[in-house]
């Protein structure tokens, strides 16, 4: 019987949309995972057992919340798209651990839902395939508000993957990359094909790990001087992180205190930001801040 096929099977995940007649919206993100390996894997990854929570982000039509709740002791699933509610709820009654809600998870007070609905776990998960318009400011938000998370596992566009794993010293590295290593180690679990969605998206895709740091790997006095100073450092790739700090810190200056200040934080003023670990950026900050430079 068609019905106790799993949800992401392409048979079941075809009958559920034309038997509510849905359509597909592209400015949702909306690319349904329809392949049962890459569902494991993802699932894998985010090591949950049942006292462990899991949040999933665009729960589609449910082929990802069903091995969650199959695998986690209470699943979360947020979802922006109306039509797809009374889908969720059908197709996921048979799991009575999982909840659903209607909402713009960029709206969502995170903390509160933590308290409302993983009270009774011990560590949460975030584990979702992202709708791709929005998925750098969504790992942002969980990242910052600092929520108790253990791991974030999340199937994004390759290349924003790489961007977030990316070394010092390559094209991919940037200040995504310094913010998601601040707060996690990143790790490229797999990339992933365009056979496993419907509709197939025009990007490659990959699976990444944040596993959730306790505390920063750097110390800085002042966070947001820090990011502003790793921003400020990028304005424009080519030019040296002399030249991008100038405009941004010291304008209409000359340039001597402000390469003295890099050379006090160990760093020669001819180098690109992409070089800049994020201990020199670290660095950098509190010289500069100490300097009274903000
Ligand atoms: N998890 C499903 C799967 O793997 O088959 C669907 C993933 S699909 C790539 C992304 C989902 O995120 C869609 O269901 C879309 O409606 C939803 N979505 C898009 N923007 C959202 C937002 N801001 N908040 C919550 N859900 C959102």
């Amino acid at each position: 019987m068609s019905g106790r096929e799993d949800i992401s099977s392409p048979r079941r995940t075809k009958e559920i949309i034309a038997a509510h007649g849905f359509s597909f919206k592209k400015s949702l993100g909306q690319n349904f995972l329809i392949d049962h390996n890459i569902l494991n894997k993802i699932v894998d990854a985010a090591e949950l057992d049942t006292d462990t929570g899991a949040l999933e982000i665009g729960p589609g039509i449910g082929a990802l919340t069903e091995r969650l709740a199959q695998t986690a002791g209470a699943v979360t699933a947020v979802e922006i798209d109306q039509r797809l509610i009374p889908i969720l709820q059908e197709v996921l009654s048979p799991y009575p651990n999982v909840r659903i809600r209607h909402a713009d998870v960029l709206g969502v007070d995170l903390h509160e839902l933590f308290s409302e609905d993983f009270a009774a776990v011990g560590k949460v998960s975030v584990v979702a395939n992202l709708p791709y318009y929005v998925t750098t400011p969504i790992l942002m938000k969980l990242l910052e508000e600092k929520l108790p998370l253990a791991n974030i596992v999340v199937m994004i566009q390759k290349e924003v993957a790489e961007r977030m794993a990316a070394s010092p010293g390559g094209k991919d590295y940037g200040s995504l990359s310094i913010a998601v290593q601040y707060y996690s180690e990143p790790e490229l679990v797999c990339t992933v094909p365009h056979t496993v969605f419907i509709p197939q998206p025009n990007v490659e895709s990959a699976v990444i790990r944040l596993k959730v740091r306790e505390r920063p790997p750097v110390d800085v006095k002042d966070e947001q001087h820090f990011f502003e100073v790793v921003k400020a450092s990028f304005t424009q790739r080519r030019k040296t992180i002399s030249n991008n700090l100038k405009a941004r810190f010291f304008p209409g200056e000359g340039r001597e205190r402000l390469e003295a200040l890099l050379i006090e934080a160990g760093i020669q003023p001819s180098r690109r930001g992409e070089t800049l670990s994020l201990a020199e950026y670290a660095r950098l900050s509190d010289v500069l801040l100490a300097a009274g430079i903000s």
